[in-house]
């Protein structure tokens, strides 16, 4: 038995491969889990617990599907997903988690997170992230129509598409001080995050006491997942069959 972390699917119905493979995940390997953990992402986009579009019904019956067979699963949201609601987590039978989120986990001190958070050199992102994270702005959006809500949605990616295309690297990824003053703070001797789309286990020190910072992938052409037991976590590609 193992506990599964996923981040990054950036599910829509425009990438109907990418939702087979996460149907797939949840009817399989996820059924044999201790629990699955969902570090944000989930979803290219998210409008509201309202949203009539028939796609994210069925991958809401999915996910419920996977905690009715007993598995608990978590979810935390990411940058795309930040309005999902305790609506969708009560029918989805999911449990949200608040970023960071520290865990025990085979002894080790784990810390969860999305990863944007930690993107501290991304000042301008920052500042839309305070304002989209505010319980007021996301009320004023909701209360707006499904249709207007679909137009927002849609031009925050077309400028997010726009601005990732003019960062450099360094800014688009996390801030090493960010991770280290993180790290610090929390004692956790890993941090496990999405978010950045550069899969890789860190090893290093803070405060010479040896750390890990291990990063999940995407899944835009494979699957991304840490597989964790008591042999430790392993950072694992998952093939598109
Ligand atoms: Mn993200």
């Amino acid at each position: 038995m193992a506990t599964l972390f996923i981040s990054d699917l950036h599910l829509e119905p425009g990438r109907p491969e990418i939702g087979e493979q996460f149907l797939a995940f949840l009817a399989g390997p996820a059924r044999d889990a201790d629990a699955l953990y969902i570090l944000g992402d989930l979803f290219e986009a998210w409008i509201g617990d309202d949203d009539p579009n028939p796609y994210y019904a069925q991958m809401k019956t999915a996910i419920r599907a996977l905690s009715d067979s007993g598995v608990p699963v978590f979810f935390m949201h990411g940058n795309r997903d930040f309005m999902i609601g305790e609506t969708f987590a009560a029918e989805a039978g999911i449990t949200l988690l608040s970023d960071p989120h520290p865990l025990q986990l085979y002894g080790e001190h784990v810390l969860l997170s999305h990863g944007d958070a930690l993107c501290t050199d991304d000042v301008e992102y920052q500042q839309v992230r305070a304002m989209t994270r505010n319980p007021d702005w996301q009320a004023m959006m909701l209360s707006k129509s499904i249709e207007e809500r679909i137009a927002f949605a849609a031009q925050a990616r077309e400028q997010s598409l726009a601005r990732s295309e003019s960062m450099t690297e360094e800014i688009a990824d996390v801030s090493q001080d960010a991770v280290h003053q993180t790290i610090r703070e929390s004692g956790a001797d890993i941090l496990l995050h999405g978010h950045t789309h550069r899969p890789a286990v860190h090893p290093f020190h803070v405060d010479e006491r040896p750390v890990h910072r291990i990063v999940l992938g995407d899944w835009y052409e494979q699957g991304s997942m840490v597989e964790w037991d008591a042999d430790g976590p392993r950072l694992e590609e998952l093939p598109r069959k």
